[in-house]
């Protein structure tokens, strides 16, 4: 989302970028500008989404609104799309453009359309726009150790989820009671933990699932057993996002480098002894725990090293391609504009120079708030100077 100015008396609101394929979010976003002050409200649609289902919307809403604020459907890209998919920034034209795509879509885009580590975008037949290397750099996620349980005396998910039977009750009880398995959220205990007492602040979490499964996306396993992850917080590892090729729907590359530095590794293994020793406590002796991944083979702290490696996931968390600060590999300066770059900023969770010790979604809509402050105080401040400028 942009919020452009052409008068102090007139701020414009303009939608675009990430918003575009997000019903709710849209519909959300215009209500939430029709309840401020702004008008008009210009919604900015590439050329070829007339078929789009956000045009639909846009058409629908501006149509049903009978408030003070006037739409302009405005079909004057300012950059291309296809199908929804953003393939680069062309030009900003008029206000600024806000890049909301998320840790590997905000630095992907930003190497298409020429802003990046200029060797690299010149291997890949990319024109340079501007050379910053910290695109697509400092990478973080918080990797999830899944240890995983077999358990008795109980039920899991495990065993509802993979009969026929089970799920066709699962889905019963949510719909003639809306309760049941469907309405919890996947992670029902949680805990953050110090690896080592003397630490100021907790550096793992442990996430507890009640189901198991070998990989991400495959079924759950068969049999009654529980995950009992642990998360590293505050990760050494740095990873990256660059390019494959310049085909804007070729994927990038996503290293995560995860457990590349001692103290991660030391960290894990710390971890899951930690998770160990609670498992075997006196509470947890009626279900009779046994663990099954990494397994009673792994012992020695070489043997887990290896071992957590093998049940090592990402959490989902990612951060950091286009961090905010001043050195040579800040991609956004302290109000997230893109450096060297006018009138184009970055507002994701791509903007963290660290990746924050928690879950990272609550963090990354205050970044949005905050950036959204931050326009609008350029704006008016920005035209405060435009007045000043032709007395
Ligand atoms: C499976 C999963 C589970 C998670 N669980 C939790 C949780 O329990 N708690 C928590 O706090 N966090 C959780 N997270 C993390 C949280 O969702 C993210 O931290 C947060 O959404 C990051 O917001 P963002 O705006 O940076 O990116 P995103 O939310 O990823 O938004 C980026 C948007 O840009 C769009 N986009 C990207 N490239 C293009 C392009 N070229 N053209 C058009 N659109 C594009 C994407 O489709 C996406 O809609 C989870 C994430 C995942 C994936």
């Amino acid at each position: 989302m942009t919020a452009a100015q052409t008068s102090a008396e007139k701020p414009l609101l303009t939608f675009a970028l990430a918003a575009l394929n997000q019903e709710r979010f849209i519909c959300e976003a215009v209500e939430a500008a029709f309840a401020q002050t702004y008008s008009p409200l210009e919604i900015i649609l590439s050329d070829d989404c007339s078929e789009d289902r956000t045009f639909e919307i846009m058409c629908e809403m501006a149509k049903a609104y009978r408030g003070p604020h006037r739409i302009v459907l405005n079909r004057n890209p300012i950059r291309r799309s296809i199908g929804g998919h953003i393939n680069r920034i062309m030009e900003v034209s008029q206000g600024e453009l806000i890049l909301a795509a998320g840790a590997i879509g905000s630095p992907h885009l930003l190497m298409l359309s020429g802003v990046g580590d200029a060797a690299a975008l010149r291997d890949h037949g990319i024109g340079v726009v501007h050379h910053l290397p910290g695109v697509g750099a400092n990478l973080q996620d918080h990797l999830a150790v899944r240890t995983m349980y077999k358990v008795s005396n109980t039920v899991t998910l495990n065993e509802q989820a993979s009969s026929l039977a089970g799920r066709v009750k699962m889905g019963l009880e949510y719909l003639l009671h809306r309760r049941g398995p469907l309405t919890i959220p996947p992670a029902l205990v949680t805990a953050f933990v110090k690896s080592d007492a003397s630490r100021a602040t907790p550096d793992l979490q442990f996430v507890c699932y009640p189901l198991t499964y070998d990989t991400t996306g495959d079924p759950p396993h068969r049999f009654p057993g529980f995950t009992a992850g642990i998360c590293l917080l505050r990760p050494e590892s740095r990873g990256s996002i660059t390019l494959k090729s310049n085909d804007p729907f070729a994927a990038p590359a996503i290293r995560l480098n995860f457990l590349s530095t001692p103290a991660d590794r030391a960290t894990a293994v710390a971890g899951v002894k930690m998770m160990r020793e609670v498992c075997a406590a006196p509470a947890m002796r009626r279900f009779a725990p046994v663990e099954f991944a990494p397994g009673p083979g792994y012992q020695s702290d070489q043997e887990l090293s290896a071992g957590i490696g093998r049940i090592g996931a990402t959490i989902f968390h990612p951060v950091g391609t286009c961090k905010m600060g001043s050195d040579n590999g800040a991609v956004v300066d302290a109000r997230l504009r893109v450096h060297g770059v006018d009138g184009l900023r970055v507002v994701d969770a791509s903007i963290m120079p660290t990746i924050i010790s928690g879950n990272t979604n609550a963090t990354t809509i205050m970044i949005g708030e905050k950036a959204s402050d931050m326009i609008l105080e350029d704006r008016r401040d920005g035209a405060n100077d435009e007045i000043s400028a032709t007395h």
